[in-house]
């Protein structure tokens, strides 16, 4: 009998799966296992609208068997069957050349998990067999038909024997390599784990046979109903923590858990966790974020991260949903499209959820933003503040007057009627920032201040540039925007005007270190403090020039005296006497400030030097 050859994109295909370095070539079963139940889906749905075919749905059933000897493992369905011309049409060609370029492409790209994401397929069987076999009686039909390759040198067709409905996939497996043992997937063991993780929720039972007290009679594989499939009311929060621990590898349980039916344009299920705890690599580059993926129950995507927005990537969970095709065959694009819509409604459903617990359980919201707060401070600065709108109001820091966490409309509910703007102090640790000499005035009046001690807080705060019309203003603003009493400012301005030779003076002898030194109305019993012009604060060139690149950025520096201190009193009277100890004296306040500000002094051997000679004087 002549072998008749495959068409040449099947081919291609068929080449792809048969050399696939792929490692996870256990999908094979999978991919059987769903062709098998779509089979079974056809003749149930014809049985349905016929009403004729004296099938009942108890009836359906998909068999596994294993012979040791052979090297074969054999993949039974009672479905709809193929006729000669359709073994011949659906196992011989390949109707979607256009996603076969793509999947030929992505295989070339290394990393690209392509044949784990989306169904390839009957091929996949090829990963692992040397010979594939499939026996195939169509429902109605007489005659049955058995189709056979060993790959890529064709195919044949002949008559066979086969008592009912149905399709017989006989495969025998490669021989073992170092790399893989094919003879694993004879192992009952193994089988079991592979249908309890791709096929667990299959609608119709996959049995094997088993022994039981040395017995031997038919078991059932899965368990066919997904949890998220079951009704709310029948789950129990132990079913839900049981599941998650199992399924997403965690050791305590979940601090909540979102459980949706969604009708719409396109319908799903979706099973959202919030882990109680972030997991250990969770803000490093080798957390994968992203949500299971299922298509009616089987399993397509491991970590689909189209699903989660970068800023919810703590989330775990899985879709599951009908309007989504196995395969990628069906136009990637509208593929795309119906993931992009689920994923929005995810998203909004994430927010709205901790909005709920934001208002219901405050202090279990405050645990959830102690572990996950970061992630959405990052995703209010991330793609220059795009998702701003969506965060603002799940974002927390602590608050100087009330000594805990809280969100940017409880600090504005609290902000005094005249206060015009909210503040916040940067530093390493709440105890420094607290300390801070800015921090002085704004806390006299009364204002409630923002302490950032994570690296991004005043880099997305500046994203936010805003808050409810209320603007963001470091306690080391130039203008902090605060009305003073007239008296006040007139006679700083006088003051400065008086000291203007001075000030020169003292800038001059720090070079271009600061770009200003200026009398302050700012600090009340501190004598300096270092602030800056401009958008770069100190803290952010501090952050930005510990990151591992080249370009060093520096902030626009500048030396702020409190104008009230007795020490402007010394430094006039040194800069009439001795204009030496003026340079003296202003290169110490400048290196005290450095150090108010955790920033390192350039030369500390001088600094020591300088204090021990005024101590001696
Ligand atoms: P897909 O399932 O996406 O259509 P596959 O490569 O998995 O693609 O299968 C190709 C075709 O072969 C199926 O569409 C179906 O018509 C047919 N087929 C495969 N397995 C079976 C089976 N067990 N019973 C009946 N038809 C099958
Ligand atoms: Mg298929």
């Amino acid at each position: 009998m002549s072998k008749k050859q495959f068409k040449a994109e099947s081919k291609k295909l068929l080449d792809l799966m048969i050399n696939s370095i792929y490692t996870h070539k256990e999908i094979f079963m999978r991919e059987l296992i769903s062709n098998a139940s779509d089979a079974i889906d056809k003749l149930y749905y014809h049985s349905l609208t016929d009403g004729n075919t004296g099938l009942s749905r108890e009836s359906f059933a998909i068999l596994i068997e294993v012979d040791q000897d052979a090297r074969t493992l054999k993949i039974t369905d009672n479905g709809i069957g193929m006729s000669k011309e359709e073994l011949e049409k659906n196992l011989g060609t390949i109707a979607r050349s256009g996603s076969l370029d793509f999947k030929a492409e992505m295989e070339e790209q290394e990393g690209v998990d392509i044949i784990g994401q989306f169904g390839v397929g009957f091929y996949s069987a090829f990963m692992v067999s040397e010979k594939v076999s499939v026996t195939s009686k169509a429902f109605g039909s007489q005659e049955a038909w058995k189709w056979e390759s060993s790959g890529a040198d064709g195919y044949t067709i002949k008559e066979a024997e086969r008592k009912s409905n149905g399709t017989e996939i006989v495969l025998t497996l490669k021989e073992d390599s170092e790399d893989e043992q094919y003879s694993s997937y004879l192992d009952s063991y193994r089988i079991k784990s592979l249908v309890s993780k791709y096929s667990d929720y299959i609608r119709y039972p996959i049995q094997m046979m088993g022994e039981k007290d040395e017995v031997k009679e038919l078991e059932t594989l899965n368990s066919m109903v997904p949890l998220w499939k079951k009704s709310k009311s029948e789950l129990k929060d132990e079913d839900y923590n049981n599941f998650y621990k199992e399924k997403f590898y965690d050791f305590t349980d979940p601090q909540k858990v979102i459980h949706s039916d969604v009708e719409g344009v396109v319908s799903y299920t979706s099973l959202l966790f919030i882990p109680s705890q972030a997991p250990y690599n969770y803000y490093t580059r080798d957390y994968e974020k992203g949500l299971q993926l299922y298509s009616s129950g089987v399993l397509i995507m491991d970590k689909c991260s189209d699903l989660l927005p970068d800023y919810f990537s703590f989330v775990k969970g899985l879709v599951d949903s009908q309007d989504l095709s196995l395969n990628i065959s069906r136009e990637m694009l509208q593929h795309d499209r119906q993931l992009k819509a689920i994923a929005k409604r995810v998203g909004k459903k994430i927010k709205s959820e901790l909005l709920d617990m934001l208002n219901t359980d405050r202090d279990k919201y405050v645990q959830f933003f102690k572990n996950f707060g970061l992630q959405l401070k990052y995703g209010v600065y991330d793609g220059f503040g795009a998702n701003k709108e969506t965060l603002k109001d799940l974002v927390m820091f602590y608050s100087s007057s009330e000594d805990a966490l809280c969100t940017l409309s409880e600090y504005v509910s609290r902000m005094k009627h005249e206060q015009k703007n909210i503040y916040y102090a940067c530093g390493e640790s709440v105890e420094k920032i607290d300390k801070l000499p800015q921090t002085e005035l704004l806390k006299d009046k009364g204002y409630e201040i923002l302490y950032l001690t994570d690296d991004v807080d005043e880099f997305a705060l500046q994203m936010l540039h805003d808050f409810d019309e209320k603007e963001f203003k470091s306690v080391s603003a130039e203008d902090l925007g605060i009305e003073e009493g007239k008296e006040d400012k007139e006679k700083a301005e006088k003051q400065t005007e008086e000291s203007k030779d001075m000030l020169e003076a003292m800038k001059e002898a720090l070079q271009d270190k600061v770009s200003e030194v200026r009398l302050s109305q700012r600090l009340k019993s501190h004598p300096v403090c270092l602030t800056s012009k401009g958008e770069l604060s100190i803290e952010m060139e501090k952050v930005l020039n510990s990151m591992p690149t080249d370009q060093k950025v520096q902030a626009d520096r500048v030396l702020e005296i409190n104008a009230k201190h007795p020490v402007v009193d010394i430094l006039k009277k040194v800069y009439e006497d001795d204009q030496d100890a003026l340079g003296t004296y202003t290169k110490l306040l400048y290196d005290q400030a450095l150090l108010i500000e955790g920033l390192p002094i350039e030369d500390p051997v001088e600094f020591s030097n300088s204090i021990c000679k005024l101590m001696i004087k």
